[in-house]
């Protein structure tokens, strides 16, 4: 029998968890502030960072949704961030990425203070993962890592495979697999555009995780029986919907459920996850910036 994860289960029952140690820092006058940026009109973009407020206010974390004008200088954006450094009502602070073409993504990252960068994208962050000695880790990678732990997936000694190099989804991914830590201490390999054989790698590994970015790239012909696969992918395929198209993974569900020992589907894995990992983050950063121990679920 397979396992179907449930990241809507596991997610909701963090957040439950993160709205509890929300009431624990009230007690300390502490209110977790979220700060969400956006520097776009994109609606893809706009709908993103309304679910984050929503999020916010679901669980007690006080949402601050600053947007600046696309066609600012970027320097705007710069000074925003600056801002937002400085108030202490703000802990965590996330710019909606893409940032327009005139703005230097890389500038944007690195002018995010290392202690509110709650996304985990700072040059220091992610120095500090690589090094062994996280703060804030990715949102994406660590709710699969909670997902893993969640379904009692063993990572030890495990082979797993990372189907893709992002810096915001596959490297941090293999990072976390492979800490001396736990859920990590796992063989990991990290395949990408460029990756030779890719289907005898698969067929080895324990557990996948594909973060490519193709539909339905990943079938169970490919897969080892009983491995555990992880779907990052969300990609939408036009379809015979009221929508004009639907969102599918880079797994090709139905086959890869028939060999999987365990699988998340798309959506309702990895996606709720990540949005819980967020506010996680968020909370974390309230805590260290107030000094006030919380016991992170
Ligand atoms: P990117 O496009 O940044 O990276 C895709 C990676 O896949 C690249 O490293 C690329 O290799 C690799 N790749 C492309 N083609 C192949 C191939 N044929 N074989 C092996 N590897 C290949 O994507 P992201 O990491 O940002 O996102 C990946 C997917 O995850 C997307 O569908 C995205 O929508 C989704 N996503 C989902 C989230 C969630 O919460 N569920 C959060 C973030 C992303 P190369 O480096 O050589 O180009």
């Amino acid at each position: 029998m397979t396992t179907v994860i449930d990241g809507e289960a596991v997610a909701a029952d963090l957040r439950t968890e993160i709205a509890d140690r929300v009431e624990t820092l009230a007690e300390s006058g502490v209110k977790p502030g979220l700060a969400t940026v956006l520097m776009s009109t994109d609606p893809a973009s706009e709908t993103y960072v309304s679910m984050k407020q929503r999020d916010c206010e679901e669980v007690g974390i006080e949402g601050i949704h600053v947007e600046v004008d696309p066609d600012a200088p970027a320097e705007t954006l710069y000074e925003t961030i600056d801002d937002l450094n400085a108030r202490d009502d703000v802990h965590g602070i996330l710019v909606q990425l893409p940032v327009p073409d005139h703005v230097d993504k890389r500038t944007v990252l690195r002018r995010i203070d290392p202690e509110k960068d709650v996304d985990g994208f700072h040059p220091e962050n992610v120095g500090r993962l690589v090094a062994g000695d996280p703060l804030f880790k990715p949102c994406t990678p660590h709710g699969v890592q909670k997902l893993l732990a969640a379904y009692d997936v063993e990572t030890e000694g495990a082979d797993a495979v990372v189907v893709g190099r992002s810096d915001i989804v596959g490297k941090p991914m293999a990072n976390l697999l492979l800490q001396k830590a736990p859920g990590g201490n796992a063989t990991v390999t990290v395949c990408h555009s460029r990756t030779t054989d890719l289907e005898a790698r698969l067929e080895a590994a324990d557990i996948v995780v594909a973060a490519a970015g193709l539909p339905e790239f990943v079938d169970g012909s490919m897969l080892k029986e009983g491995a555990t696969v992880i779907d990052v992918g969300i990609n939408r395929v036009e379809a015979d919907t009221e929508r004009g198209y639907e969102l599918v993974g880079d797994v090709d569900y139905d086959s890869a459920k028939e060999v999987a020992g365990a699988i998340t589907p798309v959506p309702g894995g990895v996606g709720p996850m990540t949005r819980a990992m967020l506010l996680y983050n968020t909370l974390m950063a309230a805590s260290r910036q107030h000094d006030v121990d919380i016991d992170l679920p």
